[in-house]
């Protein structure tokens, strides 16, 4: 590594994604080219024998690959939920990537273990939860890639905890039960297989439009019933805040009760709207009835202005997560006695390895200190208040369109619409009109399926998201209403 090469390529870099910011939406949202194999195509067939100036590859980039990206940091991609970026996040990631240090271990880099900590502890007071999950209140958290990664080491800790305290061998795996409802997100129904629960021993608990979609603490309640009658042993319960179809959010509190009377693990998934409750006007979803939760996660790559990856995931109680994840080979000791990372845990000297699958793991602490100092909780309140704001007003102009209907309550930045009427054709309609509105290339959103009906869902987190653009997209989705309806009509 050459400090001149590495200052002269880095800054090639930097002026060629400044120059991509500058013209982002320029480009198609959607990828503007969908032909498979149109890159493999392109490329050479084996790599080059010898090494070439950063000046060609950046070309290719420019010429090869941009045009078949879709463009997530465009201010017109409505899709999926989008993901975050900003100036101050890229500064910590660079750092964070040109030190390049390995905190799994606490000696093997201390102040990067300790940072984690310290950003753990200042996000989880900046949205509401309770001291139990603070460092100092004996619980903790940790920075993973994913809500994913997070939910099955969460199953991991709650089977291990589950299988000591009633004592049954390897077969009892057969007898536990994970619950969630026909929204929460599919990484648990994933999770749980992963943990080597059987698929059977996965409840899906339907929900309704009377409840808005959230999980009722009386379906679980009846669920768990007739579980432990079969002599099965509820595990593990997913409530979400903010889910993905539709931004439902499940009463953690009631759920939290439920958990508590049968000794199921709670998990609160508050992927992305978690974000939100950096607002005291979002905070309840969040932080009421979080003290009965077990462990809570949530993605700041997703609308917290941090660029992937990036999710926190926070324990109640550290030591299930280590006694399910923890190893202990010769290679990882270390021989001046400082470290041992449980027994300084409270010292903010943990052992991240840990708290997670993998061993080595990315210094992610930096870019999210890095947001939280440049921006402030103002500055990014401000940020999600923007975005709600922007919501609120296509909402508002949906409901003005009498040829359209909000499908479920809109939640956080979350507009669900359609055009209004039952049956497969107006589904057919809907459809097209999605398909017409990303084709365009003048925004990008995606869709839902809700009580058998297509829904076209509109999701305002994009850092360069403005009104004009939330506006443009209305306009857009009008005016290939009007055509579609009108060429219906002839
Ligand atoms: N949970 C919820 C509520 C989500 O919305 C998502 C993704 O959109 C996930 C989990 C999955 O997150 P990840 O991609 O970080 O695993």
């Amino acid at each position: 590594l050459d400090p001149d090469t590495f200052a002269a390529d880095s800054s090639a870099v930097i002026d060629f994604l400044a120059g991509y910011y500058r013209d982002v939406d320029k480009y198609p949202v959607r990828a503007a080219s969908l032909e498979p194999g149109r890159l493999r195509k392109l490329l050479p067939d084996s790599a080059p024998e010898w090494g070439e100036p950063m000046d060609a590859i950046l070309d290719d980039v420019r010429r090869d690959v941009l045009p078949g990206l879709t463009h997530w940091q465009s201010p017109s991609f409505f899709a999926y939920f989008p993901m975050n970026a900003s100036s101050a996040a890229f500064a910590g990631e660079m750092l964070s990537v040109g030190l390049n240090v390995v905190p799994f271990v606490w000696v093997a880099s201390p102040a990067a273990a300790e940072l984690e900590t310290v950003v753990m502890d200042w996000m989880a007071k900046l949205i509401g939860l309770p001291d139990r999950f603070l460092f100092g209140g004996g619980g903790g958290g940790v920075l993973q890639g994913s809500t994913c990664e997070a939910v099955v080491c969460t199953l991991a800790a709650a089977r291990d905890r589950a299988m000591a305290r009633i004592g049954i061998g390897h077969e009892g795996i057969l007898k536990l039960v994970v619950y969630a409802s026909d929204q929460t997100h599919a990484t648990s129904q994933k999770g749980a297989r992963l943990v080597g629960i059987p698929p059977a021993n996965f409840r899906v608990i339907p929900t309704s439009s009377a409840d808005g979609y959230a999980l009722a603490a009386s379906s679980v309640h009846a669920e768990v019933e007739r579980d432990v009658a079969r002599g099965l042993v509820p595990l593990y319960l997913c409530a979400t805040v903010g889910t993905t179809g539709l931004g439902a959010v499940d009463p953690v509190r009631e759920l939290g009760d439920v958990a508590r009377r049968h000794g199921m693990w709670l998990h609160v998934d508050a992927a992305y709207a978690g974000a939100a409750a950096v607002c005291a006007e979002h905070r309840g979803h969040l932080a009421d009835g979080a003290e009965l939760a077990d462990s809570v996660s949530m993605n700041p790559h997703k609308w917290f202005l941090t660029n992937m990856d990036c999710c926190c995931l926070w324990v109640a109680d550290p030591t299930h997560l280590t006694a399910a994840l923890s190893t202990d080979p010769e290679y990882l000791r270390n021989v001046d006695g400082v470290a041992g990372g449980e027994k300084l845990a409270g010292d903010g000297a943990v052992d991240y390895k840990d708290w997670q699958i993998s061993l080595s793991r990315r210094f992610r602490a930096m870019k999210l200190w890095f947001v939280l100092r440049r921006y402030g909780a103002e500055g990014i309140r401000g940020y999600i208040r923007g975005h709600v704001a922007m919501a609120e007003w296509f909402e508002r102009a949906v409901g003005g369109d009498g040829r359209f209907e909000v499908v479920a309550k809109r939640r956080f930045s979350l507009v669900c619409f359609r055009l209004r009427g039952d049956g497969e054709e107006v589904d057919g309609v809907n459809r097209e009109l999605l398909a017409a509105v990303n084709g365009s290339g003048r925004a990008f959103m995606t869709h839902f399926v809700v009580e058998g009906k297509f829904v076209i869902r509109l999701a305002v987190g994009g850092a360069m998201t403005e009104m004009r653009h939330v506006r443009d997209a209305w306009e857009l989705v009008q005016r290939t209403a009007d055509q579609l309806l009108l060429e219906r009509r002839r």
